[in-house]
């Protein structure tokens, strides 16, 4: 066990040396509320086993979480539909990008995994079915604010609203779903819903706390069973940084979930819930200097799974 003054440490000269990074990526720009946010920012947040979080630069500001909500949904969905939801969406890697078309013509509108849009889309879709999206949205919240231990958690609507203006994509991946039967809501409503999921803000701080039921802290059973947690996590290593997943497994060798807001929530079983936000994306709209940042982490802490 190393000491939390240790870890502090660590943190701190990454941090230190990611401000200092001149290669940062390129900020997402499909919408301006993305395209605004400074490539500056860097910030990390280490929840560990034993109930600490320890954090490391712009910890306190509220950043887009984007495609890491689809952690929770999913974690939501399988709750209410255990694995019946993989007769809908599969649970292999896509090696596309996110928002990628072409895979689900030729798979019959059943998506790779839930991480790509289709796949999360899917998810979304299942918990929405017999509800409002106004309620859909409020369990999000509630799940992420027990996660998090705090209720400062919200939706930037001014993020939810122009996705819908520039989601074409979105929409067609949507309706191609609909057309082969593989969605229960209309599209425009699932979209919706799912663009709201993307627009939830969260610090980093606030993010490695919310992680903590994946590391299987203490207690956290309660929010999602073991079993299931193991198979959140498998899907994540594999899945959840779309063709970029093998590159994150091979360099971090940790589970991990990105967005293109920048953000990237990777777990350590059994010891850590670790956030990193760096707004720069690399070539396949994962964080560039967060990957890096976390990469340094796994390595000075020996956290990867591999050993
Ligand atoms: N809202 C984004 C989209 O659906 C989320 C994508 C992501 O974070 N990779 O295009």
């Amino acid at each position: 066990m190393v000491a939390l003054t240790e870890l502090q440490a660590i943190l701190d000269r990454i941090g230190a040396e990611m401000v200092a990074a001149p290669d940062r990526g390129l900020v997402a720009d499909y919408i301006p509320e993305l395209a605004h946010v400074s490539d500056r920012h860097f910030a990390m947040a280490v929840a560990t086993a034993d109930g600490q979080c320890l954090t490391t630069g712009d910890a306190e500001t509220a950043f887009s979480i984007q495609s890491v909500s689809k952690v929770f949904t999913l974690a939501i969905a399988l709750g209410r539909l255990g694995d019946q939801l993989f007769t809908r969406v599969g649970r292999e890697p896509s090696g596309l990008a996110f928002n990628s078309v072409v895979q689900l013509e030729s798979e019959n509108g059943i998506p790779r995994n839930p991480f790509i849009n289709a796949g999360a889309l899917v998810v979304t879709d299942a918990i929405l079915h017999g509800h409002k999206p106004r309620e859909v949205l409020g369990e999000i919240l509630r799940f992420l604010r027990e996660a998090a231990g705090e209720d400062d958690i919200h939706i930037n609507k001014a993020v939810a609203a122009p996705e819908a203006a520039h989601g074409h994509r979105n929409l067609a991946l949507a309706h191609f779903m609909a057309a082969h039967g593989n969605l229960r809501n209309p599209p425009d409503l699932t979209c919706g819903t799912y663009f709201h999921q993307c627009a939830i803000e969260m610090t980093t701080r606030q993010l490695a706390m919310a992680g903590r039921f994946l590391m299987g802290a203490p207690g956290a059973a309660r929010l999602v069973s073991p079993a299931r947690v193991r198979r959140i996590n498998a899907l994540m290593m594999t899945c959840g940084h779309y063709d970029g997943s093998g590159e994150f497994a091979y360099r971090v060798g940790l589970p991990g979930k990105s967005g293109v807001g920048g953000g990237i929530l990777a777990i350590a079983p059994g010891r850590a819930s670790i956030a990193v936000w760096s707004p720069g994306l690399n070539v396949q709209g994962n964080s560039q200097l967060g990957t890096l940042a976390i990469e340094r982490l796994v390595r000075a802490m020996g956290w990867s799974v591999f050993g």
